[in-house]
C-alpha cells in the first residue's frame, strides 16, 4: 500500500470529568460517575434561550443538593443496555467518549 498524504494532528481527547461544584475528580474506582444537571431555559424566564448545564460529584450530591426531593429508582439494565449488540455499540461510544481508567482493575472481579 503507498501513502499518499499524510499529517499529524492534534486530537482533543477528555482525560478527566471534573465537578463543577467542588472542582474535584468524578473518578471511582472503576469509571465515572456524576449527577447531569441540565436546563433549557424558556420564554417567561429571566433566562430566556440559555442553555445550563452541570456535572456534580456524588460527594456534592449528598452534601449540597440534600435538599432536592429526587425521584429515585432502581437501573433497570436490560431497559438501559438493550440487546447485546446494542450493549456492545453503546459500550464502544462510551469508552471513544471517556477514557478508561488504568488502575489494573479490569471491572471483572
Ligand atoms: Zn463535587
Amino acid at each position: 500500500m503507498e501513502i499518499k498524504a499524510k499529517e499529524n494532528r492534534e486530537v482533543e481527547v477528555i482525560t478527566d470529568i471534573l465537578c463543577d461544584s467542588c472542582g474535584n475528580s468524578c473518578k471511582t474506582k472503576v469509571d465515572y460517575e456524576y449527577m447531569t444537571l441540565k436546563a433549557d431555559w424558556g420564554y417567561g424566564t429571566k433566562k430566556d434561550m440559555e442553555r445550563w448545564n452541570a456535572h456534580i460529584c456524588e460527594k456534592c450530591v449528598d452534601e449540597k443538593l440534600s435538599f432536592i426531593k429526587f425521584k429515585k429508582s432502581d437501573v433497570d439494565f436490560q431497559t438501559v443496555l438493550g440487546t447485546d449488540e446494542e450493549m456492545e455499540k453503546k459500550m464502544n461510544d462510551y469508552y471513544l467518549k471517556y477514557p478508561k481508567i488504568e488502575d489494573g482493575n479490569t471491572g471483572t472481579e
